[in-house]
């Protein structure tokens, strides 16, 4: 199934699960900022709460809202019983501490799995695990290979493989082109994150058999979204840009919102 079939199926189940239950999932957004992209992958995750018929509460601030104005607010969704799972929008104002925010919202309800308590698997190595192991990515022991080390994406999506038992390297921009063309073309697996258009692309032998996963997001002189990877490279699956990883990482937070709703009847 190539990415977007396989969101389609999922949602069909996330939303015949919720059917059982007597009162839909339900999600928070927290926004304190006036961000063009963050207004836009908010409309993105209240209109796939919508598609499932799960039930979301957007709570908007001025980004002059104080710290502890914000965690006033935060206390009081983590308080409020009808609602499973509260996120707050990144970025924040620059007179926020993000880490004072992140741990203040109940583990629990903390669906973006980023409170250090956290039970939820973070949302963008979550969506590509699930859909790499639908795809039959056998995981045990495969060359894992990121490229990236960014705390929002490289070092989550490497725990997150170490974890399903994968033999992981992280690559960054220290690491010797010598040694990146090694690593790249010994790896099952190729999770690219660091937003350079094309920066993987055919002058690497890769194997046949090999999974590429494209997180980059980058603007083209066409004005397009074009990944990391050159599209259609030689390898067993690609993902693409467009209509990839983003969707992956949007079904990931309805899948966590739904686990949520789970644990707390
Ligand atoms: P970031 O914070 O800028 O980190 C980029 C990473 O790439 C850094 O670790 C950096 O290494 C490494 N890097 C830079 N140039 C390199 C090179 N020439 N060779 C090897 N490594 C190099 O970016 P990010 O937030 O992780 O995001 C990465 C990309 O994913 C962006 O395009 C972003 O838009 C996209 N993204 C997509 C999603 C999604 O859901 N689809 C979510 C988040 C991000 P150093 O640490 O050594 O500097």
């Amino acid at each position: 199934m190539n990415v977007k079939e396989f969101v389609q199926y999922r949602k069909g189940v996330l939303k015949d699960e919720a059917a059982s239950f007597a009162k839909p999932p339900k999600l928070c957004i927290i926004q304190a900022n006036d961000n063009p992209a963050s207004d836009a992958y908010i409309r993105g995750k209240l209109k796939d709460s919508d598609e499932l018929g799960y039930l979301s509460e957007l709570w908007k601030f001025e980004p002059t809202i104080t710290q502890e104005e914000l965690l006033t607010k935060i206390e009081e969704a983590n308080n409020d019983p009808s609602i499973d799972g509260l996120i707050v929008q990144l970025p924040l104002p620059s007179h926020i501490d993000e880490a004072a925010v992140k741990n203040a919202v109940a583990p629990e309800k903390d669906v973006d799995g980023f409170h250090p308590m956290t039970t939820f698997d973070p949302c963008t190595p979550k969506g590509i695990c699930d859909y790499l192991a639908h795809e039959g990515f056998p995981f045990k022991g495969k060359n894992a290979v990121v490229l990236g080390r960014s705390n929002i994406v490289g070092k989550p999506m490497a725990h997150m493989l170490l974890k399903n038992d994968c033999n992981v390297t992280v690559l960054h921009s220290k690491t010797t082109p010598e040694d990146r063309k090694f690593y790249i073309e010994h790896a099952d697996l190729i999770v690219v994150a660091i937003g350079r258009m094309h920066y993987l692309d055919s002058s690497y032998k890769y194997k046949d058999s090999a999974y590429v996963v494209d997180v980059g997001i980058n603007r083209g002189e066409d004005g397009r979204l074009h990944g990391d990877a050159e599209p259609g490279l030689p390898v067993k699956l690609q993902t693409p840009v467009p209509g990839g990883v983003g969707l992956l990482t949007r079904l990931a937070l309805m899948e966590n919102l739904l686990i949520a709703k789970k644990n707390r009847e």
